[in-house]
């Protein structure tokens, strides 16, 4: 899974995925033969192009492992309390042991209330108060799908962040801030940037693992990068030509960097897994 290149290791994100759906489906089957079917529901309010392609993709996997996959899709004139209702119905749901609301939620709903509204037992996408609680201190509940899977591609390379300097850029409350608890949890010593943080090269160039969360082109570039260090790309643009391309100048930083995930086959792929391997955990800690 993860390919030398020319410079630095590539991390890559389609193999890493693959290997850990393969056990997601085997416990799935483990639990099916309790009778238990991990059961995910999807809802999508409104037609916006890209949740189309994301719900379709969260589907696709559930079906993949096995789960039992419920996709939703309610027109953009759905009322907030119409939407609570519905999650209040499938929270009751015992065939459905994850519920994700598709972000964004047209601007008449109130985003945090439906967030919310979700049980937490059934959180599988992280960003309830209650999870965001759990992370912080230390107690077990569903960590945020994309900085999840930037901790498994670091063990997937065998990466022992003890004691070393880890630098997030980017402090949004599904990425950058999950991902900067995470890296503290594994005993690094975390520095998170943001829009308002001066010189961000020099605050990169002391870190051992960078992780680019942002949304611009070429965040960070290769003289920002301590040679040797390990690079994570979260970011999801599109460059002139108008192919996918994330925040790193991957061709630059990648003859610096000792390991690297590209964009697309990076951290991507990881999210979905990591929605399967939550919806799992959800399925199993139901089961009597
Ligand atoms: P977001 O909510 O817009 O947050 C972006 C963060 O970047 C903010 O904290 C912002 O700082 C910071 N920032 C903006 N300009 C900066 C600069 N010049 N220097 C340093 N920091 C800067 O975005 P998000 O939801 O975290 O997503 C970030 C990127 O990851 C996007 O490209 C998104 O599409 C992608 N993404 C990918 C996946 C995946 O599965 N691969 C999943 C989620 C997100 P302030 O807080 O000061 O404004």
């Amino acid at each position: 899974m993860n390919t030398s290149t020319s410079g630095a290791q590539l991390i890559d994100g389609v193999a890493l995925s693959q290997k850990l759906r393969t056990d997601v489906t085997a416990r799935a089957q483990a639990l099916k033969a309790r009778g238990i079917t991990p059961g995910l529901a999807v809802i999508l309010v409104g037609d916006n192009p890209a949740s189309q392609v994301y719900v379709r993709n969260k589907v696709k996997g559930c079906q993949d492992c096995g789960f039992h996959s419920v996709l939703e899709k309610y027109d953009a004139s759905m009322t907030e309390s119409e939407l609570l209702a519905r999650i209040e119905a499938l929270n009751h749901d015992p065939a459905i042991h994850g519920i994700l609301v598709q972000l964004p939620v047209p601007k008449h709903i109130n985003a945090a209330k439906v967030i919310e509204a979700i049980s937490p037992a059934k959180d599988v996408d992280g960003f309830h108060v209650a999870s965001a609680g759990a992370l912080m201190t230390g107690m077990p509940g569903f960590w945020p799908c994309t900085p999840y899977g930037c901790m498994k591609m670091l063990e997937s390379i065998g990466y022992d962040l003890r004691g070393k300097h880890a630098v997030v850029i980017g402090r949004s409350n599904i990425v950058g801030k999950p991902m900067a608890l995470m890296l503290l949890e594994k005993n690094a010593t975390v520095t998170l940037c943001h829009s308002a943080t001066h010189n961000l090269k020099a605050m990169t160039l002391q870190a051992d693992v960078i992780v680019a969360a942002v949304g611009k082109r070429n965040v960070l570039t290769a003289d920002m990068v301590k040679p040797g260090a390990v690079v994570l790309d979260v970011g999801m643009n599109r460059n002139d030509e108008g192919k996918l391309c994330g925040d790193v100048d991957f061709e630059g930083v990648r003859q610096v960097a000792s390991a690297i995930t590209p964009v697309p086959g990076g951290v991507g792929p990881m999210t979905i897994t990591m929605l399967l391997v939550n919806t799992l955990e959800a399925a199993e800690r139901a089961a009597p």
